[in-house]
């Protein structure tokens, strides 16, 4: 059984929890400690409790927590060493600084974990697969541009937490300054609506039926619109097989979906 939550989503802060039988990790920590551990007490876990952190970048949508979490729980944090250099300001004890190399399998107690490379603009960024239980569950956000790798790595998750960043429209129209919206809609910026909508398609014809829309920006997406695009897209596939649509909640701690 694996057991998957995403307790925040979006610019504002990033962190998933994804918990088997012996192990308990957070894909990122991207708000407070106070936040992340409150978030973890609703669903009836301890933040000491918590084996790993895996990071997938160095923005500080993803890092935040991390400072306080490893001088307080001493938890085990794991990032690419080209990460870790873009890390060091945040004092994190060494003891806590783990390592695993890009497109490599490691392990944590019962998971084995699939960190791939995805294209954004931080020093090594990563998405996760992790397995346990014959279940496979991914994370993969913050994504410049949609690579054929990538929906290759994502087949077969039986859930997939993804980007679904900006509405188009929403993003030209609304008031980022001209550098800003060239760099969410360039190749190593984030993914738009209609991108996710076309990978999501893909995936689905593909076996994979869970999906859950995250990283949605606050000033140039609105969840409906995200969730209406993908829908359509989804809806629109010759695949008739029943799939589920979320969108990730970004101040509030989701579902606990559990996968037996
Ligand atoms: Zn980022
Ligand atoms: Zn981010």
């Amino acid at each position: 059984m694996i057991k998957f939550c995403n307790l925040y989503s979006g610019s504002s802060g990033n962190s998933t929890f994804i918990e088997t039988a012996q192990t308990k990790i957070l894909i990122d920590a991207g708000v407070s400690a106070q936040k992340i551990s409150k978030a973890l007490k609703s669903i009836g876990t301890d933040i000491d409790e918590i084996n790993a952190i895996l990071i997938t970048h160095e923005h500080i949508d993803h890092t935040k927590g991390l400072t306080t979490i490893s001088k307080k729980f001493n938890t085990p944090i794991f990032a690419t060493q080209k990460t870790w250099k873009q890390l060091d300001g945040l004092n994190i004890p060494s003891y806590c600084q783990k390592t695993f190399l890009p497109n490599e399998n490691f392990s944590i107690g019962d998971m084995t974990v699939y960190p791939f490379s995805i294209p954004h603009d931080a020093v090594d960024p990563c998405g996760f697969s992790v397995f346990a239980d014959n279940k496979k569950v991914s994370v993969a956000t913050d994504i410049g541009h949609v690579e054929e790798s990538l929906i290759t790595t994502l087949i077969g998750s039986d859930i997939l937490l993804i980007e679904s960043n900006y509405d188009n429209d929403t993003l030209l129209c609304g008031s980022y300054p001209y550098f800003l919206k060239r760099r969410i809609l360039g190749d190593l910026g984030h993914l738009s609506n209609d991108a996710t909508s076309k990978l999501v398609r893909r995936l689905y014809e593909n076996g994979v039926n869970k999906f859950i829309l995250g990283h949605l920006s606050k000033e140039n997406n609105f969840p409906e619109l995200a969730y209406q695009a993908v829908y359509n897209e989804l809806s629109s596939s010759n695949v008739k097989t029943p799939f589920t649509l979320s969108i990730a909640k970004r101040d509030s701690i989701d579902d606990v979906v559990e996968l037996v």
